[in-house]
C-alpha cells in the first residue's frame, strides 16, 4: 500500500483485493498468520474496550455490529446472519468493517469482511483448539457443509495438523461440494450419512450449521469422553446446535462471556453456570485441557477483538506491499470548517 498522501481517500480492500491477498499470500499461510494477530491481541484482551455485539433481530435473521478498540486503533464489523438467504442465491453470512486511528477519529481501511470472517472464525477455532483439543488429534467431524466449512477444515489443518475429514450435511451437494473444494488440499476425506456416523471415531467435532432456531445437531450419547466440541453454528438467541447434556458434561471456553451468554450454546444454561474466558488461557491463566478424558467445548460465537485481529493484519500486509484502491469517502474542504463552501465551490464548478 503506497503511503496515504491524501487523507480523505481511504484504503479500500474489495472481495477481489481480499482473494488477490488470500491467493497471493496462500490460504494456510493466511491462516496461520491470522491466528498469530487473533491469539496477540487475546494475549492483551485487558486493553481493549468490550461490549456485547449489537445486534437488531427480525423473523429470519439479524444484522449486528462489533466495535472494539485497543485505544490507538478503533475497528467495528458489519455483520448478517440469514439462514434462509441461500435459497435466493444469498450469503448467510456477509460482512465489511472498518479500522480507524484513535487520535484523528479517520478511517485507515474499509474492507470487505465476507470471506475475511470466515477466514477469522476458522483461525479462531483453529487457536482455541490448539490448548483444548486431545493431543495428536487428526481427525475432525465438519457438521454443516455450508459457507464456512472449507475455511474451517484448512485452519484445523494448518494450525493442529488434521488430515481426515468426516463430513454430514443435511443436504449431500454441500458435502460433495466441500470434498469436490478441499481435493487439492491432502485431506482424507469420507462423506457421511447422519451426524452420528460422522462423530465416530474423530477426536474434534465441528459444527457449523446454520438455522434459526434451538437445533439438536449433537446429542449426549453421541459424545464419548476426550473429544474437543468447536460449536460454531450457534450464535444467536434462541440459535443453538447442542443438547443441554452435553454441556453439562464438558468444560466450556467462550470468547466474552457477557455475549456467549446470550448468544452461545450456554443461553440453555444458569447465568452463573463456570466457564473459561479463551483469553485467560491464551494468557495462561488458566489452563486449557488437562486430562485425556476431559471434554472440552468452544463455545464460538465470533467476538470484536477477532474482527480487529483480522483488519490489523490485512493492513499490515498490505502496508508490506499489497495493491489497494482508494475511496473518496471523506469531505475534504480546504479550509476543515467551511464544509458549506465546499458544496457552494462544487455548484458552482457544475455551472461553468
Ligand atoms: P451456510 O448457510 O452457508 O451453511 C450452513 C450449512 O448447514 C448448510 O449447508 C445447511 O444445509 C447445513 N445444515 C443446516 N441444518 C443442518 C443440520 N441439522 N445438520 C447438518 N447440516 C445442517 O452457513 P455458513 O456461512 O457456513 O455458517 C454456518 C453457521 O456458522 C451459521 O449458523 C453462522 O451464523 C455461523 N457462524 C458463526 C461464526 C462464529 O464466529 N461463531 C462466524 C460465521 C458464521
Amino acid at each position: 500500500m503506497p503511503a496515504q498522501t491524501d487523507l480523505n481517500l481511504v484504503p479500500f480492500v474489495s472481495v477481489e483485493t481480499m482473494m488477490n491477498l488470500v491467493a497471493s499470500t496462500g490460504t494456510e499461510t493466511f491462516l496461520t498468520e491470522l491466528a498469530a494477530y487473533i491469539e496477540e491481541d487475546f494475549r492483551r484482551w485487558e486493553c481493549f474496550d468490550k461490549t456485547p455485539r449489537i445486534a437488531s433481530h427480525s423473523l429470519d435473521g439479524v444484522i449486528e455490529l462489533m466495535p472494539t478498540s485497543d485505544g490507538r486503533l478503533y475497528g467495528f464489523k458489519y455483520v448478517n446472519g440469514h439462514p434462509k438467504n441461500t435459497r435466493t442465491g444469498r450469503q448467510t453470512v456477509t460482512a465489511f468493517g472498518v479500522l480507524s486511528d484513535v487520535d484523528s477519529g479517520y478511517p485507515l481501511l474499509l474492507s470487505e469482511m465476507t470471506i475475511l470472517t470466515a477466514l477469522r472464525t476458522a483461525a479462531t477455532s483453529a487457536l482455541g483448539a490448539r490448548y483444548l483439543a486431545p493431543k495428536g488429534a487428526r481427525t475432525m467431524a465438519l457438521i454443516g457443509n455450508g459457507a464456512q466449512s472449507e475455511f474451517q477444515a484448512l485452519a484445523f489443518k494448518a494450525l493442529l495438523g488434521i488430515d481426515r475429514l468426516r463430513l454430514f450435511d443435511i443436504e449431500p451437494a454441500a458435502s460433495d461440494r466441500c470434498r469436490r473444494n478441499l481435493e487439492a488440499f491432502g485431506f482424507q476425506i469420507e462423506i457421511c450419512r447422519s451426524a452420528e456416523q460422522a462423530v465416530e471415531g474423530a477426536h474434534i467435532i465441528t459444527t457449523a450449521t446454520a438455522d434459526k432456531q434451538s437445533a439438536t445437531i449433537l446429542t449426549d450419547n453421541m459424545i464419548g469422553s476426550g473429544v474437543h466440541i468447536n460449536a460454531v453454528g450457534g450464535d444467536c438467541p434462541g440459535k443453538t446446535e447442542l443438547h443441554r447434556d452435553i454441556l453439562l458434561r464438558a468444560d466450556i471456553f467462550v470468547e466474552f462471556p457477557p455475549q456467549t451468554r446470550i448468544e452461545g450454546e450456554i443461553q440453555q444454561l444458569p447465568a452463573d453456570h463456570p466457564v473459561t474466558e479463551l483469553w485467560q488461557v491464551m494468557s495462561g491463566a488458566a489452563p486449557g485441557r488437562q486430562t485425556a478424558e476431559q471434554i472440552t467445548l468452544f463455545d464460538s460465537v465470533g467476538f470484536a477483538t477477532e474482527d480487529f485481529s483480522a483488519l490489523r493484519y490485512v493492513r499490515d500486509i498490505l502496508i508490506a506491499g499489497g495493491k489497494i484502491d482508494y475511496l473518496d469517502l471523506l469531505a475534504d474542504p480546504d479550509e476543515p470548517r467551511d464544509l458549506f463552501g465546499m458544496l457552494l465551490r462544487h455548484k458552482a464548478r457544475q455551472q461553468t
